[in-house]
This record gives C-alpha cells, sequence and structure tokens, in this order.
C-alpha cells in the first residue's frame, strides 16, 4: 500500500487564535482560492512545502500533549486549504484522536464532498469554516470563486452535527456593514451546529509576503475596520442569539 504523505508549510506549537485552548497548530500547503487578504500566500502552490508522513507529525505532538489538554486545546489543522489533503488529515487526527487528542481543521470548504472528505470529518471534534463573502458574484470578486461549495460544505457540517465556528474576516469595502453582518447572522442561525461566529478584523499583516513573491496586493489602501464597526457587527450576531467570539473587542 501507498505510504500516505502530506505536503506541509509549517507547524506552531502554542497557537492560541485557530480554536480552543493552546493547540498546535499544522498549516498545510497549497491553497485553490486566491483571497485578496490572504496573509499566508507562500502557501498556495501545490508543490511547495514539506513531505511528512502522519505518524512522523504524531511523534512530534504528542509531546505537547499536556500542555493541550491543561488548556483545553487540541490540534488545529490550516492552510492552505487541508481539504484538499483528506487522506493525510484523516490518518493524522485518527492518530490524534487515539491519543485523546482534540481536533480541528480550519477550512473555507472550497471542496467537492467527497467520501474522503467524510473519512475527514469522522475523526473532527471541531470545524472553523471561513465564509467569505454570502453574495457569489462578491465573493468571487475577493476570493476567485463563488461560495457555493463553501455553503454546501457547512450543509453538510449540518447533516454530521460536526461543531462548527464560522470565521468571518471583516473586509471594509467588501463585507464590513450592518446590512451583510444581519444576513449573514440570518444565514447562520438556522445551523443548530453552529457554536459561535469569529470575528476576524481585516489587517494587512501578510502584505510583505505578497510582495515578497512580486505579486500585486490588490487591498491597498484599504484600512482596518474601526473598533467600532467591529463593535456595531458582533451586537447584531448577539442580537440574534448568536455568541461572537474575538474581533479585539
Ligand atoms: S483560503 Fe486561506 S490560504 Fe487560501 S487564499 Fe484564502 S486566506 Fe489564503
Amino acid at each position: 500500500m501507498e505510504e500516505i504523505r502530506g505536503r506541509i508549510h509549517s507547524e506552531e506549537s502554542a497557537g492560541t487564535v485557530d480554536g480552543p485552548g493552546l493547540r498546535y497548530v499544522v498549516f498545510t500547503q497549497g491553497c485553490p482560492l486566491r483571497c485578496q487578504y490572504c496573509h499566508n500566500p507562500d502557501t498556495w502552490g501545490l508543490n511547495g512545502g514539506k513531505l511528512i508522513t502522519p505518524q512522523d507529525l504524531i511523534d512530534r505532538i504528542v509531546k505537547y500533549k499536556d500542555f493541550m489538554k491543561f488548556s483545553n486545546g487540541g490540534v488545529t489543522v490550516s492552510g492552505g486549504e487541508p481539504l484538499i489533503q483528506p487522506k493525510f488529515v484523516t490518518e493524522l487526527f485518527k492518530g490524534l484522536k487515539a491519543e485523546g487528542i482534540h481536533t480541528a481543521v480550519d477550512t473555507a470548504g472550497h471542496i467537492d464532498f467527497s467520501k474522503d472528505i467524510e473519512e475527514v470529518l469522522k475523526y473532527t471534534d471541531l470545524v472553523l469554516l471561513d465564509i467569505k463573502h454570502l453574495d457569489p458574484i462578491r465573493c468571487k470578486e475577493l476570493t476567485g470563486f463563488d461560495n457555493l461549495r463553501t455553503l454546501r460544505f457547512l450543509d453538510k457540517l449540518e447533516d454530521m452535527r460536526i461543531k462548527t465556528w464560522i470565521r468571518y474576516v471583516i473586509v471594509p469595502t467588501f463585507n464590513d456593514t450592518v446590512e451583510y453582518a444581519e444576513k449573514l447572522a440570518d444565514y447562520v442561525k438556522k445551523y443548530k451546529t453552529v457554536e459561535l461566529v469569529e470575528l476576524l478584523p481585516y489587517h494587512e499583516m501578510g502584505k510583505f509576503k505578497w510582495e515578497n513573491l512580486g505579486l500585486k496586493y490588490r487591498l491597498q489602501g484599504i484600512e482596518p475596520p474601526s473598533k467600532e464597526t467591529v463593535k456595531a457587527i458582533a451586537k447584531i450576531f448577539n442580537a440574534k442569539g448568536i455568541k461572537t467570539l474575538g474581533g479585539g473587542i
């Protein structure tokens, strides 16, 4: 049988922003989207990064098990887009679950649902799902693709009862209005599996990477949203009974 290996970009042993508690974060290599605000454009290429077996990664991760347990943390696989390597993530999560470690996947959900994806979800405790934009045309402008796959993926998460946090990157001129926040709140409210919405104000921290890669940064001149805007958005979700997290407020 062919050995499963994953292509990863990097690892972080004590992440605090990608799911609950202290987390070992694995950034996978390769992403089909081209989000204008991406702060990891160096993860886009499908052939970059380094190859690793799930077991090698598990051996490294288990050394941090006590920290993770103590903080109610675990492991998050982020990217890039982790779900383009479903067999690797399944094997990794299977091993982590056998060690009693909490597993999360951070995804844009822009994948065709398949048996392989279903397998990943069997070993996934939490999905962090990034809804880039509810309007398919605006979504395409922002990421290069419409949102159809992402929204279908959310339906599947609901069917499978997988605990989900929605990630909402607030980008001025794209999705920072009260009207948009109302729409998103109404949309996600229907899903029992959605536990909260994480507010992530757009920032320019990845801009230098675009420049280093010789890419044109298209959000040039767009300022991060103000604290007032983020607070107003949080209030909209909270008023509809949806818990919010983050946003620096
Ligand atoms: S999905 Fe994530 S990694 Fe891919 S382009 Fe968008 S922000 Fe970057």
